[in-house]
């Protein structure tokens, strides 16, 4: 049973920032802006699962953006913000959780701490929602001209993350269906339940402008939007009766083939050691081990995805591969742009982000009397700061 559910809402048109596609949905940081936020929930140990709500035209868009990721199929929102959250709330019936986590797509950097702070308000009170004081003093116009100042003492920005108990939230939206509330603290406070403000950031704040989106471009060219880790894998299998050898994920004829419980492919067993490696998630004989019949004669690009899915999971982002397999034989020099785009598919990145290289040892050990074939393999990856 479901402790927490995170509902990502982002089913809005907004389409102000160009590019034909509504934002949520516009590229940061090479990734889908959606994904950004999904995956601070996903990576975040007090949420069991999230769900996105999304508009029905969307869903092309939507199942690019979290490709890969382990998340709820999304549900479809209504007319208003207000509608779609309480489509979401009610698609959870099933699962009935015992919070919520309301969160707009449009905030990407919202960080674990407001996540934990925001769900550890839940024990004494029925909602809590992130928010900023305000500190800028506040002008009431009229016809251009200051018409009265505005004490600002007491007043606060909301945010979101607004975290609610599952069956309170979802009763308040179903009496406030009908009106027009702002947000998710408002249909709560119309229902007369209790919620506590707590501190949220100037970081999360919600991309709505062309400057905005520059400046979480910016911040995350400044490692704002995490830290970056690496792994490493190396991986040997040796030669053995056959017609191919698999490397990279790619059948090369050959005049012998590899042993091993698997399909033998060293390449990509170098590199799935390396994911395991960026995340310290162990190695791959912890995560298929060759007792396992079910991995007998497996295609390895099952483990590579299962590494990436992983990495993911954690809110992690691969920005770099690079395999060097360690061979005479076959050449691989003919075949590497197959490599590379192999391994660009199965891990689902740019190819420019995938390096493959090959190199003999001048004849001299084991690969250089033609006994096996060695790879090692270095991954980089963009993961939220711990
Ligand atoms: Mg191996």
């Amino acid at each position: 049973m479901p402790g927490c559910i995170a509902l990502i809402v982002a089913a809005g048109r907004g389409q102000r920032l160009g590019g034909g596609i509504p934002k949520q949905y516009r590229r940061l940081g090479g990734e889908p802006l959606l994904r950004w936020t999904v995956q601070r929930f996903l990576a975040h140990p007090d949420v069991s699962a999230v769900r996105a709500v999304i508009h029905p035209d969307d869903r092309p868009l939507y199942d690019e953006a979290v490709s890969g990721l382990a998340i709820l199929p999304p549900v479809d929102g209504g007319e208003t913000r207000q509608d779609s959250c309480r489509l979401g709330l009610e698609s959870l019936a099933d699962q009935h959780p015992d919070t919520v986590l309301i969160h707009d797509a449009a905030r990407p950097f919202v960080d674990a701490d407001i996540i934990a702070r925001t769900l550890g308000s839940l024990a004494e009170h029925a909602g809590a929602v992130a928010a900023v004081p305000v500190v800028d003093t506040l002008k009431r116009e009229a016809d251009g001209r200051v018409a009265a100042t505005v004490e600002r003492g007491g007043l606060w920005r909301a945010q979101t993350p607004q975290g609610f108990r599952y069956g309170e939230i979802l009763a308040a939206h179903r009496a406030a269906s009908g009106q027009s509330l702002t947000d998710d603290a408002a249909v709560a406070e119309n229902a007369g339940l209790d919620v506590v403000l707590i501190e949220g950031s100037e970081e999360n704040f919600k991309i709505t402008t062309e400057q905005d989106f520059q400046r979480a471009e910016s911040m995350l060219a400044s490692g704002d939007g995490g830290e970056t880790r690496t792994g490493a894998g190396f991986d040997v299998h040796r030669f053995g009766p056959g017609d191919h050898v698999m490397l990279c994920g790619v059948e090369l004829p050959h005049d012998q083939g590899l042993v091993g419980h698997s399909d033998a492919d060293v390449g990509l067993h170098a590199l799935t050691d390396a994911l395991l490696g960026a995340i310290g998630a162990g190695d791959i004989g912890a995560h298929f081990p060759p007792s396992d019949p079910q991995w007998k004669g497996a295609p390895s690009d099952v483990f590579l995805r299962e590494a990436a899915r992983l990495v993911a999971d954690r809110g992690g982002r691969i920005t770099g591969v690079d395999v060097t397999l360690i061979c005479e034989a076959p050449k691989i020099r003919p075949h590497h742009a197959r490599l590379v785009a192999r391994v660009a598919e199965i891990l689902d990145i740019a190819a420019e982000r995938v390096s493959v290289k090959a190199t003999t040892t001048e004849g001299l050990g084991f690969t250089g009397r033609g006994e096996g074939i060695a790879a090692q393999a270095m991954a980089t990856i963009e993961i939220p700061r711990a």
